[in-house]
């Protein structure tokens, strides 16, 4: 008995619409989720035409050293649907008809008021040996099939309707599974977030701490932020939380943002700021409402966010937030003094613990050789008097520019709540960030 963890598998998706981009196949994302949950590994994602051959040669391919396929679309009534065909002759089975599944797939029409088109009679068509499977929502039932050797494979056709495949998936296959597979259990892995270090950096600091190979470490770049898991079959949850505790040690405490799968820098800032009982104010410039809208895409902001001022032109800056003129002229809007003062403005103004602000050039014009295309401060200010910016150069493109240039200010806060250093590294820019005193 292969033990459970051990068990690995395959997804077909077949149709030709899928090959020609008519239709985004969003199945082979659930059904990979849905396997990885249960801790199966899966060995690849095949997609193929409708013809019979195609099917055929792809579930051969599929079927190579696992023990479990699972197969989306062509169980309709029309000609292209021929999965049960190719299923069959892969078994080397006669396709029976079925009289219950018939019966019902009549008695649907019916009571529709629907005419019975004798092609419908098809979908109660099923290999010899198959278990049918019953699909509550649509008229395709599905059916589980199993052969070969040396490794017998479980074969399961699903319809290719989205949600008549996941329904059938709660409904009937995982009651399926593990009845033939016993109780399945996602792997044990642990996953840490990190913002600060460009993806190949991280990887390096991970590698650099020799996990043992049992482990499988994976990257993910979510954009501006990289998530790092590490997963095993092999060693106890105890030495898998040991490992990830030197791997988040290597890649550096202050880029670990948190250890919470899901939970990205806006929902850190929130718990911290709640739990402090702590108020924040924004004052955004080239961000225009995307930080203090980042924030508020969490329930309950309301009781940390009380405000901000989107001050793109010069003249809100002066007249909303108080920036004095003569600094906009000394400086220019895009510059560690003004973004301080819009910090302290934001924080004065709106009556809360801290201020955040950010001013840049998010482009993709408006750039010049000393403030190009990319540069963006982020302003803090505290109840303490604290005042200071940070510069940080990032060039991309506009909505790239801006969605840094938020992380980057929530990075700035979260620091300063944690006592961490100010960034010293601008992971993703060319440049290094530097940390500047304001002069007011
Ligand atoms: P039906 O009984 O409706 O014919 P079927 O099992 O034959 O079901 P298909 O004909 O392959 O399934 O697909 C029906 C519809 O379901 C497609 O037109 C498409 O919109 C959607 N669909 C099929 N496969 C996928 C997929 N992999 N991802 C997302 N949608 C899909
Ligand atoms: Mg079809």
């Amino acid at each position: 008995m292969i033990p459970a963890r051990n068990y690995r598998a395959s997804i077909v998706i077949t149709g030709s619409e899928l090959l020609d981009g008519r239709v985004l196949d969003t199945n082979s994302n659930f059904l990979a989720k849905q396997c990885s949950q249960l801790g199966l590994t899966l060995r690849g994602i095949y997609t193929c035409d409708d013809g019979i051959d195609e099917i055929k040669r792809c579930l051969e391919f599929a079927a190579q050293g696992v023990e479990l396929v699972i197969v989306s679309g062509g169980l309709g009534p029309t000609s292209d649907d021929l999965t049960r065909d190719a299923l069959a002759a892969l078994a080397g089975q006669p396709l029976y008809q079925d009289p219950q599944v018939l019966e019902r797939l009549i008695e649907r029409y019916r009571k529709r008021g629907r005419t019975f088109d004798p092609s419908n009679a098809r979908q109660a068509l099923f290999p010899q040996t198959a278990q049918i499977l019953a699909n509550s929502v649509g008229t395709a039932a599905g059916f589980a099939l199993e052969f070969g050797a040396p490794i017998r494979t479980v074969f399961i056709s699903l319809p290719g309707v989205p949600r008549e495949l996941y329904a059938m998936w709660s409904e009937v296959v995982l009651p399926l599974l593990e009845q033939r597979f016993g109780k399945l259990t996602a792997i044990p892995t642990i996953c840490f977030q990190t913002f600060g270090l460009p993806e190949s950096n991280v990887g390096s600091r991970v590698e650099g701490c020799a996990l043992p190979e049992s482990v499988k470490v994976s990257y993910r770049a979510a954009f501006p932020e990289v998530h790092v898991s590490l997963s095993s079959t092999a060693i106890t949850q105890t030495e898998l939380a040991q490992h990830a505790q030197a791997a988040m040690e290597a890649v550096g405490s202050e880029f670990v943002f948190s250890r919470q799968a899901g939970q990205g820098l806006a929902q850190l800032l929130h718990a911290l700021l709640v739990q402090r009982k702590q108020t924040l104010a924004v004052a955004e410039s080239c961000s225009a409402g995307l930080l203090a809208s980042s924030l508020a895409e969490i329930a309950g902001a309301s009781e940390f966010l009380v405000g901000g001022t989107i001050a793109y032109a010069n003249h809100v800056k002066t007249k909303a937030l108080g920036v004095p003129v003569q600094l906009l002229e000394q400086y220019g809007a895009v510059s560690a003094e003004v973004a301080s003062q819009m910090a302290r403005a934001a924080r004065e103004y709106h009556q809360a613990d801290f201020g955040i602000s950010i001013t840049g050039v998010a482009g993709p014009g408006g750039g010049t050789s000393e403030k190009p295309v990319g540069l963006f401060y982020v302003g803090i200010a505290d109840a303490a008097g604290g005042l200071r910016a940070v510069r940080y150069f990032f060039p991309n493109t506009r909505s790239y520019v801006r969605r840094y240039a938020v992380h980057c200010a929530m990075d700035v806060l979260r620091r300063h709540l944690l006592g961490l250093p100010a960034p010293k590294e601008a992971p993703l820019s060319v440049d290094t960030p530097v940390l500047s005193a304001a002069r007011s």
